[in-house]
């Protein structure tokens, strides 16, 4: 029989925070009196993670699973190849930075065991900069609007879930996608409650901004059609106006006979609707893209090692 509660954290060059992190783990669960499994996934760290985690494996063997990628292949992979193995029939994912303070899964596990499949986290006071925080309120608009995925803090990867649901998402077997959100496609009863988050403790972040413009647009093609949608209605929009346009211009040639003017005013439309023509292109091309990447199933990681003890 597995343990009641896995908790997933992936590992990226976290060397300073993890025996802080595994300490105040321990009390936590320690004290809740449910039986557990820390899994933590190292993605291919360059500093002493990996060694570090061992030492817990080997201090713990009974709570500790240490799976080790052979490179870096990103947070969501990580917590991939762990779901594919958790045991419990609660699972926690955590970030190992402490920015999540791992005070705050008793709260989570007390909102599963009130009948919740999915549970959800936004920060109070978050603690990133202004910029980050206004950032990320317009892009969750967007993003509710078009996919009708409603998160109100999609940062926060503290967040609880049923194994079925852990199952499902393995089972969809898909490489990019953002797992909170495929998490509350397949949730019958989600919820969201609040949690406390602290600044980095130390080491910096791993998501520059670009990234986190990726995770979005992943988050946009990987649960929505709209983009394509809209260039269908552009297209519609655009054809209607310029049917109407040579309508016009036809007229204006029987009544006020031959001309040449408006060159500039013209070569201004082209321009826009050829710029238009590109973005459309650019927009298929990230479908087609996720197809093929789908299609090529390559594995999404490699894993290197693995440190656990059999299940009992
Ligand atoms: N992480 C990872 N692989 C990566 C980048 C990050 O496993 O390629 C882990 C990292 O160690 C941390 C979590 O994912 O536990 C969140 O990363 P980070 O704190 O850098 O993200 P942020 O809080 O800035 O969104
Ligand atoms: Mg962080």
């Amino acid at each position: 029989m597995g343990p009641y509660l896995s908790v997933v954290i992936p590992v990226y060059n976290e060397e300073p925070n993890l025996r802080e992190l595994f300490a105040r783990l321990q009390g936590v669960l320690d004290s809740c009196g449910e039986s557990y499994e820390l899994l933590f996934v190292d993605d291919g760290s360059h500093d002493r993670s990996a060694a570090i985690l061992r030492e817990f494996h080997a201090e713990r063997p009974e709570h500790v699973r240490v799976i080790e990628f052979n490179a870096n292949y990103g947070q969501h992979q990580a917590i991939i190849a762990a779901f594919e193995r958790v045991r419990g029939e609660v699972v926690i994912t955590l970030d190992a930075d402490l920015q999540n303070p791992p005070e705050e899964l008793p709260k989570l596990i007390d909102a599963v065991k009130q009948g919740h499949d999915v549970v959800g986290t936004y920060r109070r006071m978050r603690r990133d900069n202004f910029f980050r925080r206004w950032a990320s309120r317009v892009i969750n608009r967007v993003r509710e609007r078009t996919t009708g995925i409603k998160m109100r803090d999609h940062g926060c990867m503290l967040r609880a879930y049923r194994r079925e649901i852990i199952d499902h998402i393995v089972a969809t077997r898909e490489g990019a996608t953002f797992i909170p959100a495929l998490a509350l496609n397949f949730a019958g009863n989600p919820t969201e409650i609040e949690v406390a988050h602290a600044r980095r403790s130390a080491g910096s972040s791993k998501y520059r901004f670009y990234d986190l413009i990726r995770l979005n647009f992943d988050l946009m093609t990987g649960f929505s059609l709209v983009p394509l949608q809209i260039f269908t209605m552009l297209g519609m929009l655009v054809a209607t106006f310029s049917g109407a346009f040579v309508f016009y211009l036809f007229i204006r040639r029987l009544v006020v006979g031959p001309e040449a003017q408006g060159v500039f005013t013209l070569f201004a439309i082209l321009f826009f609707l050829v710029g238009m023509l590109i973005l459309g292109l650019g927009i298929i091309g990230e479908y087609i893209g996720r197809i093929y990447l789908q299609v090529r199933n390559r594995p999404h990681f490699i894993i290197r090692a693995v440190h656990e003890q059999p299940e009992k």
